[in-house]
């Protein structure tokens, strides 16, 4: 992968971005997402927000190699603090784990009024992001499941349009595993969900064993979760 040619869970990312406008990446490490977007004209400007003083040399290195510094700006900061001053109208947070982006969404709050779309990449938890965005007046749009290299990923989609893909029933399947995503079954999806049923049946065994009060609840969690899981792989 490189800013050329994007791995296929950032291209997917990519797609979901709004064609115009400013995008902020949210921990952008070397600026691959900032870099394609406006090499490739479709974004006009371009933060890559990072936290931390490595990756954001390596964000600045590229932008440079590219010539974008008068279209992609690299800015250090805490997660959404890097929009003070500029508006975005796509953020993007790739890459993270779930609870870490829903706490960066739920810190950056005083940025969000300006913003129109969200494209959020958890690695693990997603149920964390899916939970943020409906507590928060967000609606989930569209949804993916991307496999590559033996990892499946998820990519989420939100804007304000008012849009509830839920059902009224089973909430919180729903939020574990995606509305649009249990719908569409794709292969990633299924391959995800397979290896996860194994291993939460593994677990489940192992606190059976363990029988005791401490474990009785993760023992039904388990099970609800084992239910679920054996709905939607039939
Ligand atoms: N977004 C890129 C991607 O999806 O390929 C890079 C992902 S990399 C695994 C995560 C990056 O997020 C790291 O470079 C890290 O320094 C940065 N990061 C973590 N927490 C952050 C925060 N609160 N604000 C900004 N950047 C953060």
């Amino acid at each position: 992968m490189n800013e050329q040619h994007l791995s296929k869970r950032l291209e997917k990312v990519a797609e979901y971005v709004l064609h115009e406008g400013t995008i902020a990446d949210i921990g952008s490490d070397h600026a691959y997402l900032p870099v394609y977007l406006v090499g490739n004209g479709i974004c006009e400007y371009a933060i890559a927000g990072e936290v931390n003083e490595g990756p954001l040399a390596s964000a600045r290195e590229k932008i440079m190699q590219n010539q974008l510094q008068d279209k992609v700006e690299a800015r250090l900061g805490n997660g959404l603090e890097v929009l003070e001053g500029r508006k975005a109208d796509t953020v993007v947070v790739a890459g993270m784990g779930g609870p870490l982006i829903a706490d960066i969404l739920e810190n950056g709050q005083a940025y969000l009024p300006d913003v129109k779309r969200l494209v959020l990449q958890p690695n693990i938890a997603s149920d964390h992001v899916r939970r943020w965005l409906y507590k928060n007046g967000w609606s989930l749009i569209e949804e993916a499941a991307v496999e590559e290299d033996g990892h499946v990923y998820e990519v989420l989609c939100a804007d304000r349009s008012g849009v509830n893909p839920y059902s009224k029933d089973d909430l919180e399947k729903q939020m574990w595993l995606g509305p649009y995503l249990i719908k569409q079954r794709n292969e990633a999806f299924m391959n995800k969900w397979k290896k996860e049923y194994d291993q939460l049946q593994r677990i489940k065994a192992q606190l059976q064993m363990a029988e005791n009060a401490r474990t009785e609840d993760r023992q039904k969690e388990m099970t609800q979760k084992l239910n679920w899981l054996e709905e939607v792989l039939g």
